[in-house]
């Protein structure tokens, strides 16, 4: 029997982006026959990165959140600022449990074909996408990518190229030490001499939780860097010696944290999605939300016949202020952490994740600047100009 090469689509990539826009199609009357080809170098539950996010309006599957907190703090300069919140739940998901999930769901279906494979590029020929893989070539309709970097990514126009490069231990401890309904957003009060470094704290119940050992700078570090710090960590905050707890996962991420503009097409017929989208938002290195959100968009605007959409991850005054808080990361990390603390004391968390969340309206933005020192701001805008009257 002669294999079938051609596909209506074809998804490359079966990470959180290519996972959820095949949920998001298998929902839709009109797509959910469709056949399609699902397409990665690795067709396995994956538990490698814990995904958190707080608004759950996209979410396709409620009972796939592994734990739900209600409360966040921040800690700089030996203060904290906590906050129980009423609007948002700090959600987090397991991309285990997820990817194992979507696969069970994509294993059932008749219309979606697995192709355990590395992919190699994209082409595009009249109205088809062509992927190229070591397992053969596939042509469809439209083919919507996460795995491979546009071609030209090293020519898109950056100025600002930090990375949010962390290393995290899930443990379990001896002692009850944490507070299952409490997350540590940040916690400012470590060493900042690499750039501007914080811990991150998931307490899954009173004596487990993941701990993660964060930067905002250009370099990465080595692991043994990170091991040191988080065991320095450990000790000093929860008073916690080697022997008072034994690791059960590690988690290590590099997310890019750019002023680049992605291209939303890797050619005609093939559609970037997921972070080599451009789906990630510069200055804090959330992505989750936005990925489902821009796969709802796609598989509407396919229902109704048309091209799928570019993401507009951001309007243009979301990505100026993006540029400015970028620079002031990269050039001022001191600085950042006075703004991350003026930040969170002087403003609700809720009205806080609003922003990040970009749905906040202009005087509400005006009215959190005006919380924070001006001048660093100021002086971003002055030496970003070039990119801000240029459509940022
Ligand atoms: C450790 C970690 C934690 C994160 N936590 C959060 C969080 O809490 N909240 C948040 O909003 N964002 C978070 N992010 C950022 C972002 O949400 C994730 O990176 C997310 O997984 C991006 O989805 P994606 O589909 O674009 O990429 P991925 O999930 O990485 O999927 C890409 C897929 O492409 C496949 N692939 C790649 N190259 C090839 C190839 N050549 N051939 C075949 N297959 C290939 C990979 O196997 C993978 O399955 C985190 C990122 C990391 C790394």
């Amino acid at each position: 029997m002669q294999k079938n090469t051609k596909y209506d689509l074809i998804i490359a990539g079966a990470g959180a982006a290519g996972l959820s826009l095949m949920w998001y199609l298998l929902q839709s009357d009109k797509l959910k026959e469709k056949n399609i080809l699902l397409v990665d170098k690795f067709l396995k539950p994956n538990n490698d990165k814990t995904w958190c996010f707080w608004d759950d309006q996209y979410l396709p599957l409620d009972d796939i959140i592994n734990h739900t907190w209600n409360q966040l703090e921040v800690i700089a300069y030996e203060n904290r600022y906590h906050e129980k919140m009423d609007k948002y739940g700090y959600h987090c998901v397991k991309s285990g449990d997820y990817t194992a999930r979507m696969l069970q769901i994509a294993d059932q279906q008749k219309n979606i074909t697995m192709l355990e494979s590395g992919i190699t590029g994209f082409s595009s020929s009249g109205d088809k996408g062509i992927i190229y893989t070591d397992k053969g070539d596939y042509e469809a309709e439209w083919i919507f990518q996460s795995a491979l970097r546009p071609a030209n990514y090293q020519e898109l126009k950056s100025d600002i190229s930090l990375k949010q490069h962390f290393l995290g231990i899930e443990i379990k401890t001896k002692k009850d030490l944490f507070d299952p309904d409490l997350v540590t957003l940040m916690d400012f009060d470590t060493d900042q001499n690499h750039g501007v470094t914080f811990f991150y704290v998931l307490p899954f119940s009173k004596n487990e939780a993941l701990i993660e050992y964060t930067f905002f700078t250009e370099n990465v570090l080595s692991d043994e860097e990170y091991m040191a710090g988080i065991k320095n960590h450990l000790a000093e905050r929860y008073n916690l010696s080697d022997d008072g707890y034994e690791i059960t996962r590690e988690e290590k991420g590099v997310i890019p944290m750019e002023d680049r503009r992605y291209p939303g097409w890797y050619n005609d017929r093939v559609m970037n999605i997921g972070t080599v989208g451009g789906l990630t938002k510069p200055s804090t290195g959330y992505t989750f939300t936005r990925i489902h959100r821009h796969c709802a968009e796609i598989v509407s605007e396919l229902e109704k016949g048309n091209r799928p959409p570019e993401t507009g991850a951001s309007s243009y005054r979301f990505r100026v202020y993006d540029m400015m808080l970028l620079y002031i990361l990269k050039h001022e990390p001191k600085t950042s952490v006075k703004i991350f603390h003026d930040l969170f004391k002087k403003n609700s968390f809720e009205r806080i994740l609003t922003f990040l969340e970009e749905e906040t309206t202009l005087p509400a933005e005006i009215s959190i600047f005006s919380t924070l020192p001006y001048l660093p701001f100021f002086k971003s805008i002055w030496k970003m100009k070039h990119r801000i009257l240029t459509g940022a």
